[in-house]
């Protein structure tokens, strides 16, 4: 007789065992925390990046979307079938999209002409009305924001989420991002720093971590050019006229938000990160970590890099990965594109590769 043989099935390491989460909205957060190690084995400093890009929309701003819909059909604002209206450089309008598609609501953005094509075509496959309009100053009554608001003014069952006043998004991630990397680092968190657009990433999780760490995890400001909010951190509250450009996309702003002023007075400072790095970063994050992503994330990090050499060898710093380079691989992997902008030299040269447009 044959012995009896016990066969033990292994789950194979690969397969989840996380149980199965609701549709888009359940998808969710709950993004790993990367350790980037050659970068961190580089400069002596131990840098984390929040993979936001794995959000099932794509980036950082899923949160956001879903935090600022949930709330308005808790409030009553948002009623079935109704439209939801936004002004957005692309990410929260790709997150509000699909949400919307979701859920069963409409979908109507306004956004800057200035932003990728890429962005623009997602949205309309998504399902939303898109109507890019010229970019100019939010002190302009044809700001993309003030449009979006008169355009749900305008139309009944429609809702203006107003994602930069919108305290919903920041609460989001002071709910989900925050906690999230708190855990995830258990507790041991030296510096938090990120750009803004609304500032609701800053102010949430910035917060979130400010009160578990009793005040002792610095959180910092990171700013592109042309943006106001460095001099406004570093002068003690003082708004200069814009000067000045990035090509970033999302990032950077002329005003304090009701997201931003959340955080404001907590923040341990701020600095500007020039283009010229950036768009390094990008290539060396692709490169060396084999990560491929947007002009924003390889800002944070490179803002990360900086704010660890300042808190001293070894010192643990977090920051966020907003979106991939999906997004914008017609622009930041593009020759022409590049030249025009003055920025080839910025990729050295045994990255040169990597520029295949
Ligand atoms: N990175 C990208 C690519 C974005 O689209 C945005 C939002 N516009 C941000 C960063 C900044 O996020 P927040 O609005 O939470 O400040």
């Amino acid at each position: 007789m044959q012995p009896f043989v016990r066969r033990v099935r292994r789950v194979p390491r690969l397969f989840s065992t996380n149980a199965p989460v609701n549709g888009f909205n359940g998808a969710v957060g709950n993004t790993p925390l990367i350790f980037l190690e050659a970068l961190s084995k580089r400069i002596g400093a131990e840098i984390y990046g929040k993979a936001e890009f794995q959000n099932p929309g794509g980036s950082v701003k899923d949160r956001a979307a879903l935090g600022i819909i949930m709330d308005a059909e808790e409030k009553g604002s948002l009623k079935p079938g109704g439209t939801v209206v936004e002004g957005t450089a692309g990410n929260t309008g790709i997150g509000l999209a699909h949400v919307c598609r979701a859920r069963g609501y409409s979908c109507v953005i306004f956004m800057p002409d200035t932003q990728s094509e890429e962005k623009i075509q997602l949205l309309r496959m998504l399902g939303a009305e898109v109507h890019p309009v010229p970019a100019v100053p939010y002190e302009n009554p044809k700001n993309y924001n003030h449009l979006a608001r008169a355009y749900a003014e305008a139309h009944s069952n429609s809702v203006w989420t107003d994602q930069f006043d919108n305290t919903a998004n920041a609460l989001a991630h002071y709910r989900t991002t925050g906690p999230e990397i708190w855990k995830q680092m258990r507790g041991d968190v030296n510096g938090f720093i990120c750009a803004t657009g609304t500032g609701g990433t800053l102010a949430g999780v910035g917060k979130y971590l400010k009160e578990a760490s009793h005040g002792s995890t610095h959180v910092w400001l990171a700013d592109p050019p042309g943006s106001v909010l460095t001099s406004y951190v570093n002068s003690g509250g003082n708004l200069f006229e814009r000067t000045g450009s990035s090509i970033t996309e999302g990032i950077g702003q002329g005003r304090i938000t009701q997201n931003l002023g959340e955080i404001v007075k907590d923040l341990s400072g701020a600095f500007t990160v020039s283009d010229t790095k950036s768009v390094a970063m990008v290539y060396e994050l692709l490169h060396s970590e084999g990560l491929y992503l947007g002009a924003s994330s390889a800002l944070n990090v490179a803002a990360a890099v900086e704010l660890a050499s300042k808190l001293g060898k070894g010192s643990r710093v977090v920051t966020i990965l907003c979106d991939g380079a999906y997004r914008y691989q017609s622009r930041l992997f593009s020759l022409s594109w590049l030249k025009s902008k003055g920025l080839e030299h910025a990729i050295p040269e045994d990255l040169q590769k990597y520029i295949v447009l």
